[in-house]
């Protein structure tokens, strides 16, 4: 229920953001119509399928995606709560999530990496590896690489991300936009070292090989830009939940002497 209505947030974030509106006022309404929203009809999820995703005062459709976005969250937050316990390590895994889905959704749309989500991203990445390295907390999951602070392993994360995605920027020549160099720093700074490697694979793997498929099925054209930064946020989730669990199983492979 807490996923479906973060989910609800994320929505209205990926709705007016783009667009330069305020995401606290004016309340939930429609549209087409500006009717408000009644709580009753503003239930996540219920109120979407309960009124068959229509407007009740004109009729309007709903976009199917704020019904996806609430039950995918659902589902996601579960996952999370299941994968991860109640705790500190949960909730900092729910905020980055939010960050990537409405970083995601924004792409998909409108092909914008908003700097009013990556800008505050880095900030609240770089101080909270800065408070755990003073007091002491990492999280299992996400720090390895043998540094002994976090704040140090995330600094390189960050580094690396950027860099990696600089030398593309400027070698595809604006087939990668400065949007995605920001939010591969993000990805680093979050995913710390050498996890950031795996998650700039995942995402240049993934975002290349399904352009190669819609090419090759002819949904795009050469002309079409599709956009990177859904694959990298995607990638950097996965980094995130299963990222140690897949560099363990990958070193066997890498290592020269087995
Ligand atoms: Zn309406």
């Amino acid at each position: 229920m807490v996923g479906a209505a973060i989910g609800s947030f994320i929505n209205v974030v990926a709705d007016r953001l783009p667009e330069g509106k305020s995401i606290v006022s004016p309340p939930s309404h429609c549209s087409k119509c500006q009717y408000k929203i009644p709580a009753t009809d503003n239930i996540p999820i219920f109120s979407y399928l309960w009124l068959r995703g229509r407007c009740r005062n004109c009729g309007a459709t709903i976009p199917q995606r704020l019904l996806w976005v609430e039950l995918g969250t659902a589902i996601l937050f579960a996952f999370l709560y299941w994968h991860y316990g109640l705790g500190w390590e949960l909730a900092l895994v729910v905020l980055y999530c939010c960050l990537f889905i409405s970083l995601l959704l924004i792409d998909l749309e409108h092909s914008i990496l908003p700097n009013k989500i990556v800008y505050p991203g880095i900030i609240i990445a770089l101080a909270i590896a800065s408070l755990g390295s003073i007091f002491g907390f990492e999280p299992s999951d996400i720090v390895g690489g043998g540094f002994r602070l976090w704040i140090v392993n995330a600094a390189i994360g960050g580094g690396i991300g950027f860099g990696i995605l600089f030398v593309i920027a400027l070698i595809s020549r604006g087939g990668m936009g400065w949007g995605d160099v920001k939010l591969a720093a993000l990805i680093g700074l979050v995913t710390g070292f050498p996890l950031v490697f795996l998650a700039m694979f995942l995402g240049i793997v993934g975002g290349g090989l399904t352009a190669a498929i819609l090419l090759l099925a002819k949904l795009k054209s050469r002309k079409d830009a599709i956009p990177f930064g859904p694959f990298l946020s995607l990638a950097a989730m996965v980094t995130l939940f299963w990222g140690s669990n897949i560099l363990n199983w990958l070193i066997p492979y890498l290592s020269p002497h087995s």
